[in-house]
């Protein structure tokens, strides 16, 4: 059956409110386009990357953490946050063009790692989640397992010196190294290094100062990184010494809320940091901090 469609014209000067109606929708249909484009454009802009470059974004997530590592090839994401920030984390990585990740790690199943675990297996493409061996007896963690037996993602638990490779990035898994305690989720953290050509990064989670020392023991030098995330939100209970002088890091990332009730982080973290000279970012008080490398060198992508 053939379908006909009748063009529809609008002749001005038969009446004027009308005229004036029509015009006003026609300048609002042309506005509407022109700032539609000016958002594609600027989408683009930020989500463009030059090859061979990666790039580490803490974002900003109160308090919590959300690390999003990006290159041309592959993106991993490390944490997603507490439930209050699901706005602001679903709009940033919008924001950097990323639809997906081949491997969202879940250092540990606290809310402020979690919070956002089921959105973002709902709305972007997960290829694999790792986290450790352990359950939560909380409702975010039931809403992420069912996300992510929904979306049939695969479901891999850590497992000490197992790695994993995508866009040129590694990352290697340290701990949890025995057996996890449900009661002590902390120590269940996931701690891994990942690393771009030379440049290192080192993720620890809430892991406190027992895990620290374990990982220390067995692992030493290879805990060496050029960028430490720093442990538990910059709390004492983690960052012991002997961890952080094998870590020897050049820069110090720290993610916490402003004004938040644990009095993260810590001063006597904030004097370690100091005392050895380390570049520190902070979400509290610098927002979004954005890293970016070649492989060799790196470097803050400051405004
Ligand atoms: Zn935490």
């Amino acid at each position: 059956m053939k379908t006909s469609y009748k063009r529809i014209r609008y002749k001005f000067g038969k009446n004027k409110k009308l005229d004036v109606l029509v015009i006003v929708i026609m300048l609002c249909a042309v506005a509407l386009g022109i700032y539609n484009y000016i958002q594609e454009q600027s989408m683009l802009a930020a989500a463009s990357m030059k090859d061979g470059e990666c790039e580490i974004h803490m974002i900003d997530v109160g308090q919590g953490d959300s690390v999003l590592i990006r290159t041309n090839e592959g993106n991993v994401l490390v944490d997603a946050g507490t439930a209050d920030a699901e706005d602001d984390l679903r709009d940033y990585l919008i924001s950097q063009g990323v639809r997906d990740f081949d491997y969202v790690v879940f250092t540990h199943p606290h809310e402020d790692h979690i919070g956002n675990g089921d959105m973002i297996i709902d709305e972007f493409d997960v290829e694999s989640v790792i986290m450790p061996d352990v359950q939560a007896d909380t409702r975010c963690f039931e809403d992420l397992l069912l996300s992510i037996d929904e979306a049939g993602a695969e479901l891999i638990m850590a497992k000490p010196k197992a790695t994993y490779k995508v866009g040129g990035l590694t990352l290697k898994i340290f701990a949890p190294i025995g057996e996890c305690d449900p009661d002590d989720l902390n120590n269940c953290s996931i701690v891994m290094r990942i690393d771009y050509g030379e440049v290192s990064m080192l993720f620890s989670g809430d892991a406190e100062k027992a895990v620290e020392r374990e990982v220390y023991e067995r692992y030493g030098d290879e805990l060496d990184c050029d960028i430490y995330k720093v442990a538990h939100h910059g709390s004492v209970t983690s960052n012991s010494d002997e961890f952080f002088s094998a870590a020897s890091p050049d820069l110090a990332l720290i993610s916490c809320g402003v004004g938040n009730s644990y009095g993260h982080p810590h001063r006597e973290i904030v004097d370690m940091l100091d005392r050895n000279d380390i570049t520190v970012r902070r979400t509290d008080v610098d927002g979004d901090v954005v890293v970016a490398t070649d492989g060799e060198k790196y470097w803050l992508k400051e405004e």
